[in-house]
């Protein structure tokens, strides 16, 4: 379900970042529920999110997503291997280069020490998610 981000969320987590919370996913607020709706590979990998945590007791998940730089990697891993599954082929170069150098960085609060760890996360959730190989 996707709902805007609220003040108070805006004032948290920067303006230009999607945020999930199971049930909702919330977009940026200075889109429409129709321009957001448009944003389906981002859906893709928010949906993701939204499975881990339902899984789970989302604010425990919430609180280790926070706090333990290996469970955000592997989370954020499963949530781009769902977006990079929904972009065309010739795209994912590309998204899996510019989420190599965010999850390395203050973008992720340093969830892997490396943009090498970054890719080897992303590529073990295609082969858990998708069976894919490389
Ligand atoms: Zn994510």
């Amino acid at each position: 379900m996707l709902k805007a981000k609220s003040k108070l969320q805006t004032f948290f987590i920067p303006d230009d970042r999607w945020f999930t919370l199971a049930p909702y996913i919330h977009y940026p607020s200075h889109y429409t529920e129709a321009e957001a709706e448009r944003f389906t590979t981002v859906i893709a990998h928010e949906s993701q999110h939204i499975k881990q945590q339902s899984a789970t007791n989302k604010w425990w998940w919430l609180l280790k997503y926070f706090v333990v730089p290996s469970f955000r990697l592997s989370q954020e891993a499963e949530g781009i291997a769902c977006e990079l599954n929904a972009l065309p082929e010739s795209a994912r170069a590309q998204v899996t280069s510019a989420y190599c150098k965010d999850l390395s960085s203050s973008a992720y609060t340093w969830a892997a020490w490396t943009e090498d760890d970054a890719l080897e996360a992303i590529h073990e959730a295609e082969i858990r998610l998708f069976k894919k190989t490389f």
